[in-house]
């Protein structure tokens, strides 16, 4: 029955980076016990739908294997720890992704615990001794952390789920504002890795028709130098761990407690767990979207390719070369934020072959895919996540051709692109609060529309309109797009033009349109 298929997999790998053992082990299993097809998530990592429940220690330990990666559990709050995809050999990406690492293992838990409800009671496996992390227990940093036997965590977990991004300066393929904490690295003008900026109090997720939950950007708690990152982490999660509402699911996400409480009374609280003041927050230049697709330098001689994956599903001709490429020469791989993937470190002899392979293939960017489609997003949805109202992953490649009709028929160029992302419930998932045109199931066959985010993911967007029927989207979209052409400032973005409209004045022209 349907109910042997409810079990979903998620490997834990931070900054995304995937051993080639690894790969192929997850193609292997993805044919062996899921449904024939890869899935990358919005956080780096590899979902497995579909896996029986009599297979499920089969798969696990093939991963624990191949790789050693852990498994995020749902009893691990911790989700995926984010960094920027690219190899880039540059110190400040370096150290951005060992940042990333180690804050990982700061908060990876200490009992095998977790696993257990992972599987629905039946013990699978132990949990991995954690890497030694000097600053879960010692209070010798002038720290005030309380006596507990996990440090980190306490006798009692933390409220939900918590989400850390890692990136350096510009670099926003990580949607930094979107994370419980967000970290920046600072560097010298020598480009030596100084400190870092961070943000806290990111989160998607919210309810229909509650309008005291909501999706909220991170704000800036201070600077830290770089020494002390994991003592400030420790004292973020603290924070939240003895403060985060436990009465009602709905509001215990970090961004309620510093929502109620302001950023002072935050601020001072992490700081007596911490033991010091925060520095000033280092003025930094503003951020721009990295999509690192096509052939790129990683600074040390070798080369990386960044491929496009629609809906982060890697299945059929593209599956089947994907792993042929990457058995062939051996490749390590990376997944980006965006549920894309990157072949990693080749080198210059191996461009031309990879090259005609890719293109064959039909995989090579940017020729053979839609710019809309390059930075579109969809959740799993329908049929695989229980949460979901509506379609997302299936229904997008039928919602991005229409409103490319609708880019043609009032004018828009080809080159031209909106950055849309879909999902099937208020969860947000794929982080819908950040496009320019966000659409959130909301009834059967109806979506909420949000607009005004922005291509760089620096501003949230806001809910525009309600329970529009999936088939009525064109007459919202086409006097949407209609006047962002005619009235839009040069390069302004769609998602600054609605900004700059307002609500009220385009809910007129939709109302008016003929
Ligand atoms: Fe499921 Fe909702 Fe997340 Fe989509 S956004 S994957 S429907 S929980």
């Amino acid at each position: 029955g349907p109910k042997s298929y409810s079990f979903m997999l998620r490997t834990k790998n931070p900054c995304g980076k995937v051993p080639n053992q690894l790969y192929l082990t997850m193609d292997d299993l993805a044919d062996q016990f899921g449904i024939g097809t890869l899935r990358l998530t919005t956080r780096q990592t590899f979902q497995l739908h579909g896996v029986l429940k009599k297979d499920l220690k089969t798969v696990m330990s093939s991963i624990i294997r191949s790789m050693g990666s852990t498994l995020g559990a749902c009893g691990d709050l911790n989700r995926n720890v984010l960094a920027p995809a690219a190899p880039f050999a540059r110190k400040d990406y370096v150290f951005a992704q060992e940042t990333a690492d180690n804050i990982a293992a700061l908060l990876t838990p200490q009992s095998g615990f977790y696993y257990d409800m992972w599987v629905d009671g039946e013990k699978v496996m132990s949990a991995e001794p954690p890497e030694v992390v000097e600053a879960r227990n010692d209070n010798s940093h002038g720290t005030n952390f309380p006596d507990s036997p996990e440090p980190i965590y306490g006798t009692q977990f933390l409220p939900r789920k918590f989400k850390i991004a890692v990136t350096v300066p510009t670099d926003n393929s990580v949607d930094i504002l979107t994370n419980d904490i967000g970290v920046v690295v600072v560097t010298d003008a020598d480009g030596e890795p100084q400190g870092f900026n961070i943000y806290v109090g990111g989160g998607m997720g919210r309810t229909h028709r509650l309008e005291t939950t909501f999706p909220r950007l991170a704000e800036p708690l201070g600077y830290v130098p770089k020494e002390d990152i994991l003592y400030v982490v420790k004292a973020i999660v603290v924070t939240q761990r003895e403060n985060g509402r436990r009465d009602d699911r709905k509001y215990s996400r970090m961004k309620y407690l510093i929502s109620s409480w302001g950023i002072e009374k935050f601020r001072s609280v992490v700081e007596q767990y911490y033991g010091r003041k925060f520095e000033p927050f280092r003025e930094l230049p503003g951020w721009e979207f990295k999509s690192y697709l096509g052939w790129n330098e990683q600074g040390n001689g070798g080369l990386f390719c960044g491929l496009h994956v629609d809906n982060g599903r890697i299945g059929g001709t593209m599956k089947k070369t994907l792993r042929e490429i990457i058995e062939k020469y051996n490749l390590n791989v990376r997944l980006t934020p965006n549920q894309n993937i990157i072949l990693c470190d080749i080198r210059r002899a191996w461009k031309r072959p990879i090259t005609t392979a890719l293109a064959q293939a039909g995989l090579l960017h940017p020729r053979y895919v839609d710019p809309l489609n390059l930075t579109a997003m969809a959740c799993p949805a329908l049929p695989l996540c229980p949460l979901a109202i509506t379609e997302a992953e299936r229904g997008i490649p039928d919602l991005l051709k229409r409103v490319r009709a609708v880019f043609e028929k009032v004018g828009l160029k080809y080159s031209e692109s909106v950055v849309i992302r879909v999902t099937g419930c208020p969860n947000g998932c794929a982080r819908p609060y950040m496009a320019e045109l966000g659409l959130v199931g909301d009834g059967p066959n109806s979506y909420q529309i949000w607009l005004g985010g922005t291509p760089n993911q620096t501003s949230l967007a806001k809910c525009f309109l309600n329970k529009v029927k999936i088939q009525d989207l064109e007459n919202v979209l086409e006097p949407l797009f209609y006047y962002w052409r005619r009235k839009r400032h040069t390069k302004e973005s769609f998602g600054s033009f609605t900004n700059r409209m307002g609500f009220e004045k385009l809910k007129d022209l939709v109302d008016k349109w003929e």
